[in-house]
């Protein structure tokens, strides 16, 4: 694999940058794999890597029906952040953190990841206590989290608007320092350009249309519009069309897919310092390296396969992030377009095994799983490669539906993200 560095960057620059090689192969698909993944987002290809770097399985291939992140991967707004709820919550999205901090190292890709902090601001008694109570469990579990005044939330963020009398009043705010954005695409590149190098081999334009099973109902291989292909093991990680998946494998997912939108402005020069999240008033805000400011807007209330969603959601957060931040007032908005994401009851994700043998699974992640990105691909190659889930992803199970044991992250996912 070409090395990234500064000295590469040098040596290319005389040659007018004509030396470089492609990131990744475009191979035809083998008769048969050890192991394939459906779905060429981040956390595929991410587990694709992991299953050649880790666990030495490198007869690998990420079946992708489109362009790899060219799902939700390449439309989220880049928010990563470990200040979940829950015990079990916590240790997976910090496991996921912890890797993001070393993870442009680790593939030798710059994949932006800015540590520059997540505001989740208060308006009301009921959000401090809930805020509150997320600040003093993170702590518990070693994630940073920590209380904030008003005037400490605008120090922190000085076009924050606190002014006495604004329709939604901040109270406070709840900062995690460690968590920020980075570059959603980079991040589909970096793992693609790793995982090609280690022999995985990853096939655009290749749409899953069936799985297939013997007698016993273990897998045996997919059939593709590019022709049948055989397969030992079978990883799903297929975001919002994980339910059409799986019933390919005769098995119904406990999952709702969703619209969900985001949008754009036009750049600016450096103005917002970190990223801010409303839950009450259900608007969250950041600024791109290119000078966007990057909004969030909310699922449309129907269920839909639909990559595009209602205008009045962004209608609606815009009024939000004006009432917050009225200096944006008179900004243009650029873009806005949509992505399917797969919701579960209770708001976490499904990672492990399922009743089909040979059949994995990693999907659920709604509104928030650009944040798992690494730690999820990592979990699910663990899973594949020993066929019983990690520790940190066991609870995550689908039986919890059946059992009743559910993790209900909703009140820390209710913007999402
Ligand atoms: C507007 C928006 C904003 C978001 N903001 C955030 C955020 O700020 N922070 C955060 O943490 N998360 C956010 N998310 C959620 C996040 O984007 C996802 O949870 C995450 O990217 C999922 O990654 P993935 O690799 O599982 O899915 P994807 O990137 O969607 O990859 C799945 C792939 O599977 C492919 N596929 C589907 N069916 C088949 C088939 N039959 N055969 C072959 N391939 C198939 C798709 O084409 C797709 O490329 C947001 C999502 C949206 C839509």
């Amino acid at each position: 694999m070409q090395r990234y560095s500064a000295l590469a960057l040098i040596k290319q620059s005389l040659n007018g940058h004509k030396g470089w090689k492609p990131q990744w192969r475009d191979p035809e698909p083998k008769s048969s794999y050890d192991v394939i993944i459906i779905g060429g987002g981040g956390h595929g290809l991410g587990a694709a890597y992991y299953l050649a770097q880790k666990h030495g399985i490198r007869n690998v291939a990420v079946l992708e029906k489109g362009w790899i992140g060219g799902g939700n991967t390449g439309r989220n707004t880049t928010i990563i952040r470990s200040n979940y709820l829950f015990d079990e919550s916590a240790a997976l999205y910090d496991h996921a953190l912890q890797m993001w901090e070393g993870l442009s190292q680790d593939l030798n890709y710059n994949v932006m990841f800015s540590q520059r902090g997540v505001l989740m601001v208060a308006h009301n008694v009921h959000d401090e206590q809930s805020f509150k109570r997320h600040v003093y469990a993170n702590r518990l579990n070693g994630v940073d989290n920590e209380w904030l005044t008003p005037e400490q939330a605008k120090a922190f963020c000085p076009p924050l608007n606190i002014a006495p009398g604004m329709r939604h009043a901040v109270t406070g705010a709840a900062l995690q320092r460690r968590a920020g954005t980075a570059r959603h695409d980079a991040v589909a590149w970096g793992y693609a350009r790793g995982a090609d190098a280690l022999g995985v081999d990853i096939i655009q334009n290749c749409e899953v249309t069936g799985i297939e099973r013997d007698a016993t109902g273990r897998v045996t291989g997919v059939q593709t519009t590019r022709g049948r292909i055989g397969a030992r093991k079978i990883g799903v990680s297929a975001a919002g069309s994980t339910s059409l998946v799986m019933e390919m494998a005769g098995l119904r997912m406990p999952l709702e897919s969703y619209p969900l939108q985001a949008l754009v402005s036009e750049p600016v020069k450096p103005i917002f310092p970190c990223v801010v999240m409303s839950n009450t008033i259900h608007a969250y805000i950041s600024q791109s390296d290119k000078g966007e400011l990057v909004i969030g807007a909310g699922t449309d209330s129907y269920v839909s396969y639909s990559q595009r969603g209602a205008l009045h959601i962004p209608m609606h957060t815009l009024e939000a992030i004006c009432e917050l931040f009225p200096i944006f007032r008179r900004m243009r908005m650029m873009r806005n377009w949509g992505g399917i994401v797969d919701v579960t009851p209770d708001r976490s994700p499904i990672l492990g095994k399922t009743p089909v043998p040979g059949l994995y699974v990693n999907c659920g992640w709604g509104t928030g799983g650009f944040k798992a990105t690494p730690g999820a691909a990592d979990l699910l190659a663990y899973t594949i490669a020993k066929d019983e889930p990690h520790p940190i992803n066991a609870p995550f199970n689908l039986e919890r539906f059946g059992a009743g044991r559910l993790i209900d992250e909703a009140a820390a996912a209710a913007v999402a993200h």
